[in-house]
């Protein structure tokens, strides 16, 4: 069954070549999938994915125009070469990898991988270059160093006069005289104007990283295998297709071995190795995201083919994509006597994943995680799409991964899980995660095994560490303990200083000023409502809003109230809440102020729309921002003669005022806004309640009060609008 679809996938085209995939030629030219596709497009040929299929005859075609262009385009480069930046490293190894213009026949692995190689070599030299000082030629913006004093700007800049520059960073708010070191941030405020390009400087603590992340030579990299993390609504069958998974892996066999819960496993399976990530859920995943952890190279997104799709499968589908992280469907619990494939692939395909037998390029296995059916399958498909995205790395290198799972262990001391995902970890390292340092005292896999040593894609217990890590947290292995130490310290001092300040986040206020310093060049906006057709209205809206300087994106929009895993993706893509007719939970609330979230509610369409019109333009008016001062649930319900409906309720956050207004939240939908007409604890009228503290609330005109509703007291504060970015 697996071969067949296999061999399924490797269509032939008519003159008998073998198609190629978007993403195996976007290789071979040293492009990402998605600046090929965009490429191509201007020669006419339109793809869906990378997954896309491309004949011969198409690829003939890519390559003459690839051909034609980089004709054109050799005198420019000839020009620039001596001297360019990064950004031009990277256009001259586009340049390099194109193939020659008499060559018929694509490039080899080896060849492009030669390539790759001289591009690498490029963008290192070009670093080097930015240490000093460099020459401008034409058409190449000077680069300039951060850190670098007005005075020397002002001569590196050639005819500008001291004062000339002073007077321009005057106009942008910075008061500086000659001998004033210029951060980044104010160099990129300036470079416009005076054509120039800022560097960043790095940090003791940047270099060091920047020497352990440096990148390999193709030479020394081998496969590894595929990190899976399993996705879907919920009771639709991830832990049962977790357990499935676990009993087909081949080691299990083996007698007398037992197995521990580290937070992933790896399967040896006949034609390969896989790492599964066993806390399923798109919230983990994203948590992971939003530290700035990308350990997943395929989602498996399970449907249940009783159920179809839901809310959360809808939800996965968004994080998967914001994270770029390619899907494979698996359609679960085919035993069921109604169970309907078809009707889950036709409803995924209206979310944009296409079934290939329908044309489409989303693999869709079956399953039933119960009977243990396809699940073969399914791993013979996760290990072919490994294959097409040439997951490789170095194992001989020192060893950097991500923390997945921490805990301070009683006798042993923190415990935490670590994915190895290059390199190969050994015991005695020294290492750093997040803001412990440590060194390597045991590891102990999956199969409560003790290694000696660990290599790419393992996912293993490590005892050692001073601290106990975040789930998420980078972790790397240094060459000296001392080396750790200096660089845990650091971190633990900037870390308390971020604790006293707000985080950094985008909100609508600041929105101006961060597009002008170039922090932000799309706004990213998660779009919940209280119904579909008007969340697509006010998501059309907003994309119409997208102007030269910043562009509108809308990363999510869906029905439903403003949950926790909205909060973490926008954590995780920097990006603002809007909700229309829809209020965030409780949890979504707490977790929105610590994380500095914006997240804006409106009931008007036209008052959403012209706030983040006007935030665009920098003309946000101070405003009246509401806060919400408490929250009670609402337990039960008592009918009182002349007083109507009084909820009879608890306190869960804040208080509960008698001066404020009041709203009434059914499943974070909003159904009623207005006053509260009595405040009652026990017989006693009063003004208000705390946290958890019951009471009886009456509200104005409005009986239709429900156990389980939600009554949240707000008022209006007016919020000056901040200058800083
Ligand atoms: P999760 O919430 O997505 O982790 O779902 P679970 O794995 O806990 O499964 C939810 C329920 O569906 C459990 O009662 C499972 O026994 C059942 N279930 C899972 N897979 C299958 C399947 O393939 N066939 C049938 N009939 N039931 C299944």
């Amino acid at each position: 069954m697996e071969k067949n679809s296999t061999t399924s996938r490797q269509k032939q085209s008519k003159t008998g070549i073998p198609n190629i995939r978007v993403h195996e030629l976007a290789k071979q030219y040293n492009l990402t999938s998605k600046d090929l596709i965009k490429e191509i497009e201007t020669y006419g040929i339109i793809v869906k994915t990378h997954m896309s299929s491309l004949s011969s005859e198409a690829v003939e075609l890519i390559e003459e125009q690839r051909s034609l262009r980089s004709k054109s385009e050799e005198k420019d480069v000839s020009l620039t070469k001596a001297k360019a930046g990064k950004s031009e490293a990277k256009q001259q190894s586009k340049v390099e990898v194109e193939p020659k213009i008499d060559q018929p026949e694509r490039k080899t692995k080896k060849e492009g991988e030669e390539h790759k190689r001289k591009a690498v070599e490029a963008e290192v030299v070009s670093e080097e270059d930015t240490e000093a000082k460099s020459v401008p030629a034409d058409n190449v913006p000077r680069q300039i160093q951060e850190g670098i004093t007005v005075g020397q700007l002002a001569s590196q800049l050639g005819e500008l006069k001291s004062t000339e520059l002073i007077m321009s960073l005057m106009g942008i708010g910075v008061m500086a005289n000659v001998n004033q070191s210029l951060d980044y941030e104010t160099l990129i405020a300036i470079s416009d104007q005076f054509d120039f390009e800022p560097v960043r400087q790095l940090t003791l603590e940047e270099k060091i990283l920047a020497e352990m992340e440096e990148s390999d030579d193709p030479e020394d990299l081998a496969p590894r295998a595929p990190v899976v993390t399993i996705m879907g609504h919920v009771d639709h069958g991830k832990t049962s297709l977790l357990d499935a998974i676990r009993d087909t892996n081949v080691i299990d066999t083996e007698a007398g071995s037992m197995t521990q819960h580290i937070g992933a496993y790896h399967v040896e399976y006949d034609s390969g190795n896989l790492v599964f990530l066993d806390t399923p859920g798109h919230a983990a995943f994203t948590a992971m995201r939003a530290r700035g952890a990308q350990v997943t190279d395929i989602v498996v997104l399970v449907v249940a083919a009783d159920d179809g799709v839901m809310p959360q499968t809808i939800e996965a589908i968004d994080h998967a994509k914001a994270a770029d992280v390619p899907i494979i469907v698996v359609v679960n619990k085919i035993d069921i006597a109604n169970a309907n494939p078809d009707r889950v692939k036709q409803q995924l395909m209206e979310h944009g994943l296409s079934p290939e037998e329908w044309g489409g390029s989303t693999i869709f296995v079956e399953v039933s995680a119960l009977e243990h059916t396809g699940i073969e399958d399914l791993l013979e498909m996760l290990l072919l799409e490994a294959e097409l995205l040439e997951l490789s790395s170095n194992p001989n290198r020192n060893a950097s991964g991500t923390i997945l799972e921490a805990k301070l262990d009683r006798g042993r001391g923190v415990a935490a899980t670590v994915l190895v995902q290059d390199g190969t970890l050994e015991i005695g390292n020294p290492f750093i995660a997040g803001m412990y340092s440590g060194r390597v005292r045991a590891m102990i896999n999956d199969q409560n095994k003790h290694l000696k040593e660990a290599g790419p894609s393992t996912p293993i217990e490590v005892l050692g560490f001073t601290g106990v890590p975040e789930a998420g947290d980078r972790f790397n292995v240094v060459s000296s303990e001392a080396d750790a130490k200096k660089i845990s310290g650091k971190r633990r001092g900037e870390y308390r200083q971020s604790q006293l300040g707000p985080k950094s986040q985008v909100s609508l206020e600041d929105l101006f000023d961060k597009v002008r310093t170039g922090e932000v060049k799309e706004l990213n906006v998660i779009m919940k409502g209280d119904a579909k057709g008007s969340v697509q209205a006010i998501s059309g809206e907003l994309l119409k809003l997208s102007a030269d300087k910043v562009g509108v994106s809308i990363i999510r929009g869906a029905v439903g109230g403003i949950t926790e895993a909205d909060i973490l993706l926008a954590v995780a893509s920097s990006a603002i809440v809007v909700g229309f007719n829809v209020r965030p939970t409780t949890e979504a609330m707490q977790l929105s102020t610590q994380e500095n979230i914006d997240v804006r509610t409106y009931s008007v369409i036209y008052e959403l729309i012209s706030d983040i019109r006007a935030a665009m333009e920098g003309l946000l008016e101070p405003e009246m921002r509401e806060v919400i001062v408490g929250r009670a649930v609402v337990r039960e319900t008592f009918k009182v003669p002349r007083a109507g409906t009084i909820a009879g309720s608890y306190v869960n956050w804040g208080i509960v005022n008698y001066n404020y207004p009041v709203r009434v939240l059914r499943d974070s939908i909003l159904i009623y806004e207005g006053k509260i007409e009595s405040l009652r604890r026990f017989k006693d009228d009063v003004n208000q309640v705390s946290t958890n503290y019951e009471c009886g609330i009456g509200i104005s005109d409005f009986d239709d009060v429900r156990v389980d509703d939600t009554l949240e007291c707000y008022t209006l504060e007016r919020v000056a609008r901040t200058l800083s970015s």
